[in-house]
């Protein structure tokens, strides 16, 4: 089994509903998002799949996130904007964008909050 991952970082601002504490206030966060993608196969170039094509889908992504209000941002109107469900989102988003055509898959999406708080959201 092969994996590569990118990274890639975005600001945006939240506040988390029904929570008791520090981040129900809004604030911000500098997150830094991690993709995993993996796969049996290489392609006859060597590649599981091209880290530009792969950040490229990551990048589109991380564009519309990228200095939002996101508890004003669908689906975070309404889905809290917590570390989980943020991961979660930028996950089913890159399914949508990623070529499978040689059997690569998403493993797993890893975003972090802060330097020692991430969430990842994996099938
Ligand atoms: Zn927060």
């Amino acid at each position: 089994m092969f994996e590569v991952t990118i990274e890639q970082s975005f600001a945006a601002g939240h506040a988390l509903r029904n929570y008791r504490g520090k981040c129900e206030n809004v604030h911000g966060h500098n997150y830094r998002c991690q993709v995993t993608l993996a796969g049996q196969d290489l392609d006859s170039t060597g590649l599981l799949i091209d880290f530009v094509a792969a950040k490229k889908v990551l990048q589109g992504i991380i564009d519309r996130l990228d200095h939002q209000w996101l508890n004003e941002f669908p689906p975070f109107d309404t889905l809290n904007p917590s570390a989980e469900n943020i991961a979660k989102y930028i996950y089913d988003e890159f399914n949508k964008g990623i070529d499978t055509a040689n059997g690569v898959r998403l493993g797993s999406v890893r975003l972090w909050e802060t330097d020692t708080s991430s969430a990842i959201y994996r099938l």
